[in-house]
């Protein structure tokens, strides 16, 4: 079988999040229950996610805000010993909203492959961005700091009928959609998912699905050869499910402002 190096993956540590954004793209406030990762499903998940996979370019550790877990440290060093296995970046997503401990910023400076995104949506949502971004420049650490001048605009994915009703329909959505087309998978609650719409939408029962639309890298009864088949499947599809449900982010997508709060 080839080689299956994805471009990029998406760790949800935690579901819980300090702001309540009413465009947040992983639609976290949304949720009927908030859960988060812990190091033991981290060291199942993390395990068997880089046996299907040969390498991933980018992986990013997002939430909710992903301070809120309490094992945040713990997790990022275990996600270090696959350090050799991705490939470009690690990426640390924060809201601005916490201050950095110590030991995280130590942790930080320990891989040079980590780079941080600090989120600055305003000095209310977020009070800690500038000094956190100060502490990453000062130890040297990768940051980047944006703010409503250097920040994509976003936008809205909340209608969730179905959109796209034949096949090619459909296809003609992913082609047009850069999630689709970055193969921006995403990892929550222990299942690997080709995009957060994706998620949220199974996770929640908003489409039908079946199980070919995501692995369980939680299920210890299925071979990894198995799994790696089903993702060659899905990195080889022209489109998903949850594209017929949604506008996702194409050329024509309107652009609004960022963490207006609900
Ligand atoms: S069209 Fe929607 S569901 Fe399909 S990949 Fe893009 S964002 Fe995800």
């Amino acid at each position: 079988m080839n080689n299956i190096i994805l471009p990029s993956t998406s760790i949800m540590v935690t579901e819980a999040c300090t702001l309540k954004c009413k465009l947040c793209l992983a639609f976290v406030p949304y949720y009927q229950k908030h859960t988060q990762m812990n190091l033991q499903e981290a060291k199942t998940i993390f395990e068997r996610y880089f046996q299907i996979v040969d390498g991933v370019e980018k992986v990013s550790i997002t939430g909710g805000e992903p301070l809120l877990n309490p094992e945040i440290d713990s997790i990022l060093k275990l996600l270090y010993g696959y350090a050799d296995k991705i490939l470009k970046e690690i990426i640390f997503i924060t809201n601005g909203t916490i201050r950095f401990s110590d030991t995280l910023l130590e942790t930080f400076a320990n891989n040079k492959k980590m780079k941080v995104i600090v989120n600055n949506y305003s000095t209310l949502l977020s009070p800690y961005a500038e000094e956190n971004y100060n502490k990453l420049c000062e130890k040297g650490i990768n940051a980047i700091l944006y703010t409503e001048d250097n920040r994509y605009g976003w936008i809205d994915c909340r209608n969730h009928e179905l959109k796209h009703k034949t096949q090619e329909a459909c296809e003609q959505q992913a082609k047009g959609c850069a999630f689709f087309q970055g193969k921006k998978y995403v990892i929550n609650r222990g299942r690997l998912y080709t995009c957060t719409r994706a998620a949220y939408r199974i996770q929640e029962n908003i489409i039908p699905y079946t199980n070919d639309a995501f692995l369980d890298l939680l299920d210890d009864e299925v071979s990894v050869e198995f799994q790696r088949n089903k993702l060659n499947a899905l990195l080889n599809a022209r489109s998903t499910i949850s594209c017929a449900y949604c506008d996702g982010l194409t050329e024509k997508s309107v652009k609004y402002r960022a963490a207006e709060q609900l």
